[in-house]
């Protein structure tokens, strides 16, 4: 293998300990969502990190879940996570942890920790003991039973493992130090009683590891050499290091490596906000494509790729920072031009009879599938009498700047034939219903013999094999650049009323007909669009995942 140029600080510290030899040269990190919701863009971040950094020094990677508050954590989560990880391309292969395994080599670890006067039981109320806590640069004050002795404490944490305490009656505590200027050391929370069931160890357990308590020996306990975490841990990092010293039965320690979480604009990102989005109806539900979730952006239309290559551009900092979500749109964007399918919809369609083209005729014009990849090809759209266009696309009183469809104007339609409007067809409340235009024969495939040039091309559907269809465009969740940001207004005051607008009478050519969910396409001149999971044969429900061109700037 060539050797490894550092990209970032963290390959950086990886390729200095391979150098020192350590771990056995082994790498091996870990992804550790807590199953209390769907992941989001900022988890993908550090699943293409975790799983990324490893696969680079070709070294391995958990998916752990660290389930330690049974009372938010559901299986719906668990399986989520684990479609959306291995949507994203990646592979935990037999390493599928929970840090409830651990459950019984905690409660083991704890009852060692008490038995050497390093842990204790404080049965003061929670408001107390924070209160006692001091502030960083006050010390804080003794908990009366900190002296308690091994037996007692002993005593007591098994009753309470055994249901004899009510929830909330005791706590288990390290016994660290008081007066430590770091607040996590003030003799932390290791147990608490929640007297509910766990989604996997059902009502073994009445006592649950506080994270903290959890994390770092999960990490020691899978031979993690490489933890990494985002940057509000790195005050807990003492802590896991002191929990792992205690373990002390090898000289291996897992390091600790904090970055930045991703944040966007527009944009709200914590579980519990989106948990909200979703409870009290704001959108359709987790995947809602207007979710910064995984699963949201998959049925919005986005690929794997990227938001892997996402990943890659906003890279790794130490720096708190917030990335445009406009860079996360140009991905998408560059994504889906290489690679995506072109077809005509016609989204607010106007009709046009062609009064010199045979009636009942459908012929069929060559149509390129991606002018940027030849390798696929033509398809044929088929052309007849009445077709669609755009109604925008057209102005009875057109401005000088106004190039397309106007009375006594030609225009191209793409891949067909120059066509030129000479009457306006209206009703009585002079709604225009439909236009009567000509076409020249001898401008086939969009080229007049004689030279003479249009200033427009538009897309366009026949009626001839037309299928209807519903389109779902969508605009960003919030008004706000930063909905999280104020101090007098909740997120929710920014959602954007406008964030979704259907368009049920939309006309697309036939080529879509057998389209499975999911599938992406670039609708001409429209955008990237894909279709629905709602979509059905008697119905093709398209979404649009973004628009060609970044217009947030206009
Ligand atoms: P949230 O704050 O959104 O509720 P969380 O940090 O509580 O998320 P976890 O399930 O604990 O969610 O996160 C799993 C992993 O993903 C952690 O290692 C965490 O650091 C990382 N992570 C979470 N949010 C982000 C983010 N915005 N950017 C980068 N990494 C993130
Ligand atoms: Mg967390």
């Amino acid at each position: 293998m060539d050797p490894i140029v550092p990209k970032n600080f963290i390959q950086q510290q990886i390729v200095e300990d391979l150098a020192a030899g350590k771990n056995d040269k082994r790498v091996h990190t870990r992804f550790p969502p807590e199953p209390n919701g769907y992941l989001h863009i900022g988890h993908a971040k550090s699943i293409c990190l975790n799983f990324g950094t490893a696969k680079l020094f070709g070294g391995k990677t958990n998916l752990r879940f660290d389930d330690t508050n049974p009372a938010k954590e559901e299986t719906e989560y668990v399986d989520s996570i684990m479609d959306d990880v291995k949507w994203l391309g990646f592979d935990w292969e037999d390493r599928l942890y929970y840090a409830s395994d651990y459950f019984d080599k905690l409660y083991d670890f704890a009852v060692e920790l008490i038995k050497k006067g390093k842990a204790y039981i404080d049965f003061q109320s929670q408001e107390v003991i924070s209160e006692q806590r001091g502030t960083p640069t006050r010390p804080g004050v003794e908990s009366p039973t900190r002296q308690s002795s091994p037996a007692v404490n002993l005593q007591i944490f098994e009753d309470m493992k055994a249901g004899k305490y009510d929830e909330g009656a005791c706590v288990l505590r390290a016994k660290i130090d008081m007066s430590s200027p770091n607040m996590h050391m003030r003799d932390p929370l290791m147990y608490r009683i929640l007297k509910q069931p766990h989604h996997r160890t059902g009502d073994k357990w009445c006592i649950y590891p506080m994270y903290d308590y959890a994390h770092g020996q999960s990490d020691y306990w899978e031979g993690i050499t490489h933890s990494i975490c985002t940057l509000e841990f790195e005050v807990h990092r003492p802590l896991y290091d002191w929990f792992v010293e205690e373990l002390k039965d090898s000289d291996y320690r897992p390091r600790q490596i904090e970055f930045s979480r991703l944040n966007i604009t527009s944009t709200v990102m914590s579980k519990r906000k989106l948990l909200q989005l979703v409870k009290e109806g704001y959108v359709k539900d987790w995947d809602d494509p207007r979710m910064p979730t995984i699963c949201g952006l998959r049925r919005r239309g986005y690929t794997p790729e990227s938001i892997r290559n996402f990943a890659d551009m906003v890279g790794i900092t130490k720096v708190d920072g917030v990335t445009d979500v406009a860079l996360l749109e140009f991905s998408i964007r560059e994504d889906l031009n290489k690679k995506v399918q072109r077809v005509m919809c016609v989204t607010d369609p106007l009709k046009i009879v062609i009064t010199n083209y045979p009636e009942g005729v459908v012929e069929e014009v060559d149509a390129v599938n991606n002018p940027e990849d030849e390798s696929m090809g033509k398809r044929k759209v088929p052309f007849s009498k009445v077709i669609y266009i755009e109604r925008e696309d057209f102005l009875e009183e057109p401005s000088s700047k106004f190039y397309r469809l106007a009375p006594g104007k030609e225009v191209r339609l793409r891949y067909a034939y120059f066509i030129k409007c000479n009457e306006v067809i209206k009703d009585n409340s002079g709604n225009i219903l439909e236009l009567l235009c000509t076409y020249d024969p001898e401008t086939k495939g969009g080229n007049a013999p004689d030279g003479r040039k249009v200033k427009a091309t538009l897309h366009w559907v026949a009626d001839a094999n037309a299928i209807s269809c519903e389109v779902r465009l969508y605009d960003r969740l919030f008004t706000d650049q930063d909905p999280d940001g104020h101090k007098d207004k909740g997120f929710l005051e920014f959602l954007n009323p406008e964030s979704l607008k259907i368009l049920s009478n939309c006309f697309i050519e036939p080529f879509v007909k057998d389209a499975t969910p999911l599938s992406n396409f670039q609708f001409e001149r429209l955008g990237y669009f894909n279709v629905d999971p709602d979509s059905s044969l008697d119905k093709l429900v398209f979404n649009r995942t973004v628009s060609l061109k970044d217009n947030s700037k206009k």
